[in-house]
């Protein structure tokens, strides 16, 4: 027999706990293998969290947390994913997110700045799509994409202008410095912050994209540039390690999630935004006192027709 569900849950919780980082100095990332799938409590939940199931019954649990923190609209979330191309990130917002109330969600994908978005300060175009109190805000990539695509393509930098003079060699322990001190506005202001690093193997990506390729029904999901980026991935673990070192907070902590099996992957995200939420102790706001009578006022109006 297999056993219940919240003891699958609260394994899960044990599991996603282990992937916490919220003092990188220490931190590699070989710490924690992309193909991990829960260690030694693997025996307890794998079979189970293959299956459907288990998403199922998180995904309800998400969507009554969402509830409360869409009526309480006292905490936002924030929910930031960074993954190398084919990690998974869509398939984990929308499996993660399918039970929840899309009035109270919003996603935003950031991609290459343009425009406007050049001529403001990198932290500008975010900012202005962190969630409002209530909702939860999903950064599909986000200003993270700061400190690691300009660094491999320095393009991306000269593209943004700046006075020679600012652009040093510590630029980019500068952004860590900003952006450290960015999420701790966020946080001290009632926004939680989430950041997820879908940690995926170099061997699986390849496996990925060569699907996006064999397989017509997926040829829309590639493009040229994966393949270009994935020329560059001992750079991009460098800088990613990087980043995650100077970056993870106890007030923002990352998460490094084992990205080589998407079930794996997309619980552990569950499990954790979960976690999260019920951490905030979240409630209904208590109907005032004068309510009872207000809706026994409005019974009997509604009873009196015909
Ligand atoms: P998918 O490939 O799964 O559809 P994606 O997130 O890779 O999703 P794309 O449109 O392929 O989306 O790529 C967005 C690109 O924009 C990425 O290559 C990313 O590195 C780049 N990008 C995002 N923000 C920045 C930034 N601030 N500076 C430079 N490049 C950026
Ligand atoms: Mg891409």
């Amino acid at each position: 027999m297999s056993p219940p569900l919240e003891k699958i849950m609260d394994a899960a919780r044990r599991v996603s706990r282990a992937y916490r980082i919220e003092q990188g100095r220490t931190f590699r990332l070989n710490q924690i293998s992309p193909g991990d799938t829960g260690g030694a409590a693997k025996s307890v939940i794998e079979i189970q969290w293959q299956a459907k199931t288990f998403l199922d019954f998180a995904n309800a649990q998400l969507a009554t947390l969402q509830e409360k923190l869409y009526a309480q609209k006292r905490w936002s979330v924030l929910i930031v994913l960074q993954a190398m191309d084919a990690a998974g990130k869509d398939g984990t917002i929308k499996h993660v997110m399918s039970g929840i109330n899309p009035q109270g969600c919003e996603v935003t994908s950031f991609k290459v700045p343009t425009g406007a978005e050049l001529l403001h300060t990198f932290l500008w175009r975010c900012a202005q799509r962190v969630p409002e109190a209530g909702m939860i805000g999903i950064f599909n990539r986000s200003h993270y994409e700061d400190v690691l695509a300009p660094r491999i393509h320095p393009q991306f930098l000269q593209a943004r202008n700046l006075p020679p003079s600012l652009v040093t060699k510590k630029i980019w322990s500068e952004r860590y410095e900003d952006i450290n001190a960015f999420e701790r506005h966020l946080t001290r202001n009632g926004v939680l912050v989430l950041k997820f690093y879908l940690h995926l193997s170099k061997e699986e990506q390849k496996k990925r994209l060569l699907e996006r390729i064999n397989e017509k029904s997926k040829n829309w999901k590639f493009s040229e540039s994966d393949i270009q980026e994935r020329a560059r991935w001992e750079q991009y673990m460098a800088a990613y390690e990087e980043t995650i070192r100077a970056t993870a907070q106890p007030w923002a902590p990352w998460y490094i999630v084992p990205a080589d099996n998407k079930w794996f992957t997309r619980a552990i995200v569950a499990v954790t935004i979960i976690d999260a939420l019920e951490s905030l102790r979240l409630k209904r706001p208590k109907n005032p006192k004068e309510q009872k009578k207000i809706l026994a006022a409005a019974r009997k109006l509604l009873n009196k027709e015909d």
